[in-house]
């Protein structure tokens, strides 16, 4: 069976040329993420439209994930040769954005010296170094180096969210999402929010006319408000590099799948996020118990499973993505589907205040439970949003995901789905001209074969969310 856990890769300086950015799609490149911490819009906007070239060349769809940096803080560069910072060494951090080295260093953060106080601890380059400090003066903070360690380039500095006067979003932010729902971008990613009414602020439509909105849980705020964050949001991540500085390091693996858990019971995606391979930004392996991290990461049910520097930075991102293939791969043909479909019986959380959601609900465990019972390997979803698509994909049934949809962008937000192959379906006729023409589509496109049967949910009234028709069908001759 091919892979079903989705694979996001960052867009970085070691993967924006046109070769490697083809080797990503090839090697399995699913969604690609442009942070904007290191890019301007305008460069990211070009990133964007060379993706989406390369991506139709090589006829797949490739999702695309704007990641808004939000109130995230960065040392200026320590440059590209390894820097140490000795364990219990005195450093001082003013605000600056010049040059940073193991005694001093420059923070892009003009609130740094109100906003912290004596004791505080700070983390550089997702817990890489460690800082107390010790001293506010007039013009800088003095700190101890508590846990040392080797940075290079520009690391962000994690302050605690609770001690930080600038909010998510920032104002860049929503200039920045102004501009890519211009661009139809498909998903943009919002940085330590700590609340459903961060999410509120941003300008954009409700899904589906607006693009999906991944909340980034990486706060001690976003976890106690967890619930709303997540019915207010299109997909989340676990944003494990912020969200590990922010918490216990022990308390991480807990949140993660306590995170991903919420996220199924409500039909979102979720995304696990950071240092999954880190140690291929240099080396040609990974190490073993990252090798475990991505197979438990799928296990525990993400939607996706997310490179950071690896494919940005990194020495051989083609080579990442594809050994991240091979495990995820490894992990979905290992994965427990009966186990997990009856577990998600008691799990989901059906809205029934909603009718549509409550009907498409009970319509995908009827056709999960049917289709395990008929044997039946394939199913076809048409949908308009991808809500349906997403409320299938809950359930993690052994058989594939087709979900065709009329609208592109649907196709390309589908690309983050867990087991769904997405397919266009032109056609927006009545039930029995989309059911037909999504069996020719699906046929043509070689996901299903002639004679066939397969399960194919859609729903009688084009315009509606709600999916009330499941019908068992056979795959006609061309
Ligand atoms: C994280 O903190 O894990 C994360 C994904 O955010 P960023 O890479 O923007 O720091």
């Amino acid at each position: 069976m091919a892979r079903r856990t989705k694979i996001i890769a960052t867009i970085g300086p070691a993967s924006d040329d046109e070769a490697t950015l083809r080797g990503l799609i090839r090697a399995g490149m699913d969604v690609a993420r442009l942070g904007l911490a290191h890019n301007t819009i305008d460069e990211a906007a070009a990133r964007m439209a060379d993706i989406r070239r390369i991506a139709a060349l090589e006829g797949r769809y490739v999702g695309i994930l704007v990641d808004l940096p939000g109130p995230k803080v960065r040392a200026a560069s320590f440059g590209e040769e390894p820097v140490v910072l000795v364990e219990d060494s005195r450093v001082e951090l003013r605000v600056g954005d010049h040059r940073s080295d193991a005694t001093s260093i420059e923070v892009d953060y003009e609130g740094l010296l109100s906003d912290m106080e004596p004791g505080d601890r700070l983390s550089l380059g997702d817990g890489r170094v460690i800082l107390e400090v010790r001293e506010v003066a007039e013009e800088s903070l003095l700190a101890r180096v508590a846990h040392g360690g080797v940075l290079t380039g520009s690391p962000g500095l994690h302050i605690p969210s609770d001690r930080l006067s600038m909010r998510a979003p920032t104002d860049d932010d929503l200039r920045a999402v102004e501009r890519f729902v211009e661009l139809d971008v498909d998903m943009i990613a919002v940085s330590f929010v700590r609340s459903a009414e961060d999410l509120a602020r941003l300008p954009v439509m409700p899904h589906p006319e607006g693009p999906i909105v991944v909340a980034k849980i990486e706060t001690r705020a976003a976890i106690d408000d967890l619930p709303a964050i997540i019915e207010a949001s299109g997909a989340v991540m676990v944003a494990r590099g912020d969200l590990g500085s922010e918490c216990s390091i022990e308390e991480l693996p807990i949140l993660q799948k306590e995170i991903i858990r919420q996220c199924i019971a409500l039909g979102r995606p979720a995304i696990t996020a950071t240092q999954m391979l880190e140690t291929m930004v240099n080396n040609p392996e990974p190490t073993r118990a990252e090798v475990s991290d991505v197979a438990n990461a799928v296990w525990d049910g993400s939607s996706a499973v997310m490179l950071s520097g690896e494919t940005a930075i990194g020495v051989n991102p083609v080579n990442v993505v594809s050994t991240m293939s091979r495990i995820a791969e490894r992990a979905d043909d290992a994965f427990d589907h009966r186990g997990w479909m009856s577990e998600l019986s008691e799990l989901r959380m059906t809205d029934t205040g909603d009718p549509d959601t409550a009907i498409t609900d009970a319509m995908t465990q009827a056709t999960a439970r049917a289709v395990d019972e008929l044997g039946i390997s394939t199913i076809l979803c048409i949908s308009g949003s991808g809500f349906t698509v997403r409320s299938m994909a809950r359930f993690r049934p052994s058989a594939r995901i087709i979900g065709l949809s009329s609208n592109e962008r649907t196709v390309r937000q589908l690309t983050l789905s867990w087991g769904t192959e997405a397919l266009h379906l032109p056609e927006q006729g009545d039930l029995q001209r989309r059911v037909a023409a999504a069996l020719e589509v699906a046929r043509d496109r070689g996901a299903v074969q002639a004679g066939e049967l397969v399960g194919l949910l859609a729903g009688t009234d084009v315009r509606s969310r709600s999916t009330n028709v499941l019908r068992v069908e056979r795959v006609p001759e061309a």
